[in-house]
C-alpha cells in the first residue's frame, strides 16, 4: 500500500501541472493516467500559447489577461518549447463587424450571429480588439499590433484582391504540448527530490475506489495491481471528467453531483506538405474567418509543414473515439484555399489530421454556439464523494500553470497544508535559449560527431534532439556510445529511446512515437522508423524481440486510423489507406 496526499487522475497537461505544483510544495503526489500522458487534448490542440483575442468579444477580458500573462511567462520559462510566432489577419474591408461585435460583448449572441458582417470583420473591429489586446498585455515585450496594406513584402501571400488589408499581432506556438507535458511530470519528479516528497507516475492504468478508501491501479499492459491510499483525489481527465467520475467510484460512495459536467466539442486539424502553401505563410500564422465566419488558422508547423484547424462541433462519444471526418476535412481544405487560392493544398498534400474534444464546461452555449461557451477552468469540489474530491473542468494549454497554482491552493487548504514552493519563476528542465541553447547544440553535435559509421549530419542531429530535448539533449544523445546509430528515417540516435524509457514513462511503442520522440508528425515515417524503435524497446524488455514486427505493423494500423497517416517506406497494408 502506498500512502500519498493526493493522486491527480489524468496526465494531461493540467494534471502534470497541477502534480509539479503540489510537489513543489512538498506534498507526496501520484498521477495516474487511463492511457499515456498527454494522450488527450492537449495533443489534439491548436498548439498555441495564446490570449485568445476571439474571447475579447465574450467579454472574458479575465481570462484574456491571465492567459496573455501566462504566454509571456511560458515563452520565458520554456523557450524550448514556446516560441513567438507572428500572426496576420487578413481583412476585406473597414468597418465590418463592429455592430456583432458589441452584441456579443453584452452578451446578445443571437443577434451577434444574425448581425455576423458577409464581408467578415473590418480593420475596426480587430484593430480595436487587438488595441484592447495590446494594453492587457502592457507588460509584454512583444511587439504590437499594426495594421498594414496586403501584399507588402515579408506578409503571407493571402489573396489581394479579397483581403486588401491586414492586422500584424503576436502570440506564441507550442509545437509538442507532448513533450511539454512529459518535462512538467519531470519537473515534478525534481521537485519531489528536492522537497523529499514523493512523486510517481502511472500510465496505462484505470483506477477504481475500493471501499476502505484504496484507490486501486490495474495496469493495461500487465495486469499489474497497485493500491494507493490517498488523502484527495482531483480528477484532471479533461473531457472524461464525468465518464472518470463513474468508473472510479464505481464501487465505493457515489461522487456524482447529478449533472454533467463537461459538454465537449470536437476540433480537427490538418497537418499539411505542401510547400507552396508553406513558402506563401512567410513564417506568420494566418488567423482568418471561414467561410460560415469560424475562425480558422493555418500555420507553419516545424521545418515543412503547415497546420489548418479547427473546427467546432458538439460531441457526446468517448473523447478517445472521436475522428477528423471527411467534411471536416473538406472545410478546412476550403478555408485555407479561400484564402490562398493560388497555392490551395490538395488532397494529397493532407500527411495527416487529428481530432480532439474540448473539455468544455457543460453549461449550454450562449445561444446555442459552441464558439461562445467559456474557456476559463473551473475546479469542482464533489462534496458527496469518500475522501476530498475536486474536478478540473475546462482550461487552457496556456493556463496550465496558473490552473494548477490556484488547484493547488485551494487542495492543500482543504489538507491543512501550507503552500510552500511556486512554479511562477521555474523554469521547465529544458529550458534553453540563445547562449545556452548554442551551449546544448555544441555538446549534443559532439557527442553525435564521435559516433562513427551514423552517416548523417552531426548538426542536424543536434538540432532535432534539441528541439525535442532543449538542454536534456545531449543527456538524452549520451548513450550514443553504447547504442551507436541511428532510426531509419529520422534524425534522432537509438540512443535517444533508451533516454525516454529511463527518464519519460512510455510503455509502448506509440507512446515513443507519438508523445516522446514526435515521429509520428515526422514527414520520413516509415515501417522500419518503428522497427528500430520497437527494436530498442525489446532490448530494454518492454516488447519481445519476437513482436517487433509485429508491434510496428499495429502501430502502423493505429497511426492510419488515427491520423490517416501513411508511411513513407515499407508500407503495411493498413498504413496505404488514404487519410
Ligand atoms: C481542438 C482543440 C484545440 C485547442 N487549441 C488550444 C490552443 O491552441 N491553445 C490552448 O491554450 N488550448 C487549446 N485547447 C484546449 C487545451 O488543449 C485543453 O484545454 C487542455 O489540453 C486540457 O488538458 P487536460 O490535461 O485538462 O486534459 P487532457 O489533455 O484531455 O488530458 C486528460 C487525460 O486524462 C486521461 N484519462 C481519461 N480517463 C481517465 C481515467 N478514468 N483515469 C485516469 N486518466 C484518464 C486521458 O488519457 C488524458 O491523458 C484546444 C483543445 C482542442 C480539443
Amino acid at each position: 500500500m502506498v500512502e500519498r496526499a493526493v493522486v491527480v487522475l489524468g496526465a494531461g497537461i493540467n494534471g502534470a501541472a497541477l502534480a509539479r505544483e503540489l510537489a513543489l510544495s512538498g506534498v507526496p503526489v501520484a498521477v495516474v493516467d487511463a492511457d499515456d500522458v498527454a494522450c488527450g487534448a492537449t495533443a489534439w490542440s491548436t498548439r498555441l500559447i495564446h490570449g485568445g483575442l476571439r474571447y475579447l468579444e465574450y467579454g472574458e477580458i479575465g481570462l484574456v489577461r491571465e492567459s496573455l500573462a501566462e504566454r509571456d511567462r511560458l515563452v520565458r520559462l520554456a523557450p524550448h518549447l514556446v516560441a513567438p510566432l507572428p500572426f496576420y489577419v487578413p481583412l476585406r474591408g473597414r468597418l465590418g463587424g463592429l455592430p456583432a461585435a458589441a452584441a456579443r460583448l453584452v452578451g446578445l449572441e443571437g443577434l451577434a450571429r444574425r448581425w455576423r458582417p458577409a464581408r467578415g470583420r473590418g480593420t475596426w473591429t480587430v484593430g480595436t480588439g487587438l488595441a484592447l489586446y495590446d494594453l492587457l498585455a502592457s507588460d509584454s515585450r512583444v511587439p504590437r499590433h499594426r495594421t498594414v496594406r496586403a501584399g507588402a513584402a515579408g506578409l503571407p501571400r493571402v489573396d489581394r484582391e479579397a483581403f486588401a488589408w491586414g492586422c500584424i499581432y503576436s502570440d506564441a506556438q507550442l509545437l509538442y504540448p507532448e513533450r511539454f507535458t512529459v518535462e512538467l511530470l519531470v519537473d515534478a519528479r525534481r521537485a519531489a527530490a528536492e522537497t523529499g516528497a514523493a512523486c510517481d507516475v502511472f500510465t496505462h492504468c484505470r483506477a477504481a475506489l475500493l471501499p476502505g478508501g484504496v484507490l486501486r491501479l490495474t495496469g493495461a499492459v500487465d495486469q499489474a495491481v497497485v493500491d494507493l491510499r490517498p488523502a484527495a483525489l482531483v480528477n484532471a481527465t479533461g473531457a472524461w471528467v464525468d465518464r472518470t467520475l463513474a468508473a472510479v467510484f464505481s464501487s465505493g460512495a457515489p461522487a456524482a453531483t447529478g449533472r454533467r459536467l463537461i459538454g465537449g466539442t470536437k476540433g480537427s486539424h490538418l497537418l499539411l506538405r505542401a510547400p507552396r502553401l508553406r513558402a506563401a505563410l512567410a513564417e506568420h500564422g494566418v488567423y482568418a474567418e471561414a467561410a460560415d465566419g469560424r475562425p480558422v488558422f493555418v500555420l507553419p508547423f516545424g521545418p515543412e509543414l503547415v497546420l489548418v484547424g479547427t473546427t467546432d462541433t458538439p460531441f457526446t462519444g468517448d473523447p478517445a473515439t472521436a475522428r477528423a471526418d471527411e467534411a471536416e476535412i473538406d472545410y478546412l481544405l476550403a478555408a485555407a484555399a479561400r484564402l490562398f487560392p493560388d497555392v490551395a493544398p490538395g488532397r494529397d498534400e493532407v500527411q495527416q489530421h487529428y481530432c480532439g474534444v474540448r473539455p468544455l464546461p457543460a453549461a449550454r452555449a450562449l445561444g446555442g454556439s459552441p464558439a461562445a461557451v467559456t474557456r476559463r477552468h473551473m475546479l469542482v469540489r464533489h462534496p458527496e464523494a469518500p475522501l476530498p474530491t475536486w474536478s478540473i473542468v475546462g482550461g487552457k494549454l496556456t493556463t496550465c500553470r496558473s490552473l494548477a497554482e490556484t488547484a493547488a491552493k485551494e487542495v492543500l487548504a482543504a489538507l491543512g497544508r501550507p503552500v510552500l514552493g511556486s512554479s511562477r519563476e521555474r523554469p521547465l528542465p529544458g529550458a534553453c535559449a540563445g547562449e545556452s541553447r548554442l551551449a546544448a547544440l555544441r555538446e549534443t553535435e559532439a557527442l553525435v560527431r564521435r559516433a562513427e559509421g551514423w552517416g548523417v549530419d552531426p548538426a542536424a542531429v543536434a538540432e532535432r534532439m534539441v528541439t525535442l530535448f532543449g538542454r536534456r539533449a545531449a543527456a538524452a544523445a549520451a548513450g550514443i556510445a553504447s547504442r551507436p546509430g541511428g532510426i531509419r528515417g529520422s534524425l534522432l540516435p537509438r540512443a535517444a529511446v533508451e533516454f525516454c524509457v529511463r527518464e519519460e514513462w512510455p510503455r509502448t511503442l506509440g507512446d515513443v512515437i507519438e508523445r516522446r520522440l514526435m515521429l509520428a508528425f515526422d514527414t520520413e515515417l516509415g515501417r522500419d522508423t518503428l522497427e528500430d524503435v520497437a527494436t530498442v524497446l525489446a532490448d530494454l524488455g518492454l516488447v519481445s524481440h519476437a513482436d517487433v514486427g509485429r508491434e510496428a505493423e499495429a502501430c502502423a494500423v493505429h497511426l492510419a486510423a488515427r491520423y490517416g497517416r501513411r508511411l513513407t517506406r515499407g508500407l503495411g497494408n493498413a498504413a496505404k489507406e488514404k487519410p
